[in-house]
């Protein structure tokens, strides 16, 4: 047996991860470290990059320290990442100019909107296959531009480089050596022409970016560079190459196997993630999917589509810290029984509007249905209910404007521990839902790409091999009982939208 491993960064919203998989993708170590969450106003939500960077080296310690391995049997060094979230930092010093600011701020709402006054939406997804919004990471990048003194005159100097997450630490692991993402990342910026794949002149104009802060665009899985800032951890590491990076949703997509047209995973965790495979296509929604790009193997880039839900797993928490239904967020399972646990009663959960297919931002939640009998019990049933409907609206229009037909769909995340959840998926669906033992999905992407780039995985047909099963839900129920049930979200989501259109009439 030879003793192979690949360690993985898997650098999230809320915590750094470092996870070592062996040559079987067996997990063998795990160290994990939550950071500070900066919220000076609001609506901002911001990182400290440099307290990112550190708690990234404690975690490689500890995860080395857990496995007791030999640092000459670790291949290869992946990473995945929080997507999305921008860093602008002076190459001289190495400091960052600004907080890290997260997807989720809405700081840069303004500039966006700007944009959508001109008129650009339409050409910005043509080339980008995304919308508008401060999600991405350009408005972003100009907002740091608009208020941090002097930024713009370093830049114009050639001294400010900007990056994702995956870009600032690969940078940092290099001793800044290397400044450069992988497509997957690319796409998330709103500057970059998935079709063309290049930077695109025309965006950056728009956003008043210059190029000489841009990372150069490489596959995911690919050498890098060494990481030569680990040498004080161990001197060995300044010979393993990093040899993937990947953002998180497209590395659950590989770490899920989703290798063929079609297959698509679906994470539930504080919101919930779908994502579809479309290889080589680039389809273009007009029912609010994003179209993205996957991965870049093989000397040619994947695409994928991708739709979200906003309010999944964050129900359950609402229930469990606003209602005090239960005090452990698993136990809410417990409160679900019999055949229709749910008697009738809906809930949409549309707390912050509600995502794909909808996207509507004023929409807020409502429960429906109720009478003199119902029960806790029953309201806990219909929050587990709400996300597997939230989900199978974005698989209606992910199948219908992709094509494909489903054959499965690969489930993880946090929330995709619940059987009753899942099961509940399947039987709307009407389709076979896969559960792996190895939940750290995303983790497992980056590994199996930086693990194809070094040999330590032959191929994607042998990576299928070692993907293991834990579980499989399909449907348990009627076709008529399936329509029953979907009528009547759609009814609730009806009535969802009427009841904002009710308070504007009253204004
Ligand atoms: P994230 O990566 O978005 O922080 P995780 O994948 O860690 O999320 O999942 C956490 C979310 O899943 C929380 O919102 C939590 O309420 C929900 N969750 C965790 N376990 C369960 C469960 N057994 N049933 C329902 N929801 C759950």
């Amino acid at each position: 047996m030879n003793h192979n491993y690949i360690l993985t960064i898997d650098q999230g919203t809320t915590s750094t991860r470092t996870i070592i998989f062996d040559n079987q993708a067996k997990m063998v170590a795990k160290s994990q470290k939550e950071f500070t969450q900066i919220c000076p106003k609001d609506g901002y939500v911001e990182h400290n990059p440099e307290e990112i960077w550190q708690l990234t080296k404690e975690t490689i310690k500890e995860a080395i320290d857990i496995a007791k391995i030999d640092v000459i049997n670790i291949k290869a060094l992946g990473i995945t990442n929080q997507r999305e979230t921008t860093v602008l930092w002076n190459k001289i010093t190495g400091q960052p100019v600004y907080n890290a600011i997260v997807w989720q701020s809405r700081q840069s709402q303004e500039i966006c909107d700007e944009l959508i006054a001109k008129g650009l939406e339409g050409i910005i997804k043509d080339k980008t296959g995304l919308i508008i919004n401060p999600y991405f990471s350009a408005s972003k990048i100009k907002w740091i531009f608009d208020h941090v003194p002097k930024v713009k005159t370093e830049a114009l100097k050639g001294n400010i480089l900007f990056g994702t997450i995956d870009t600032y630490l690969l940078w940092k692991l290099t001793n800044g050596k290397v400044h450069a993402t992988d497509y997957s990342n690319a796409s998330r910026t709103l500057i970059y022409n998935i079709k063309e794949l290049k930077w695109d002149e025309e965006l950056l104009k728009y956003f008043d970016i210059p190029t000489n802060i841009l990372p150069k665009v490489l596959p995911s899985s690919y050498l890098f560079g060494y990481a030569t800032a680990l040498e004080d951890i161990n001197p060995l590491f300044s010979k393993i190459p990093i040899a993937s990076l990947i953002g998180d949703q497209q590395a659950a997509l590989f770490g899920q196997c989703c290798f063929d047209g079609g297959d698509a995973k679906s994470t539930y965790g504080t919101g919930c993630f779908i994502l579809m495979n479309t290889k080589d296509k680039i389809i273009h929604s007009n029912k609010g999917l994003l179209t993205t790009i996957a991965w870049g193997l093989d000397n040619k880039v994947e695409y994928a589509l991708e739709g979200s839900v906003l309010v999944a797993g964050s129900a359950i928490q609402w229930l469990r810290d606003n209602l005090n239904f239960f005090k452990i967020t698993k136990d809410c399972e417990k409160f679900v029984q019999g055949p229709n646990p749910s008697q009738g009663i809906y809930f949409v959960p549309a707390f912050v509007g509600l995502g794909t297919p909808y996207w509507n931002n004023d929409a807020r939640g409502t429960i429906l249905g109720i009478n003199r009998s119902t029960t806790k019990d029953h309201i806990i049933a219909a929050t587990i209910e709400a996300t597997p409907y939230q989900a199978k609206d974005v698989m209606d229009v992910m199948i219908e404007e992709s094509g494909y037909d489903l054959r499965y769909l690969g489930v993880d995340g946090g929330a995709s521990a619940n059987n009753y959840m899942m099961q509940f998926q399947a039987d709307l669906l009407n389709q076979k839902l896969i559960r792996p033992i190895c939940q750290e999905t995303t983790a497992l992407g980056a590994a199996y790409l930086a693990g194809l780039a070094t040999g330590v995985f032959k191929s994607k047909e042998q990576i299928k091999t070692l993907h293991q099963v834990e579980c499989v839900f399909t449907s348990k129920i009627t076709d008529e009982e399936r329509m029953e049930r979907i009528n009547g979200w759609h009814n609730a989501i009806d009535a969802t939208l009427q009841y904002k259109n009710n308070k504007l009439k009253e204004k």
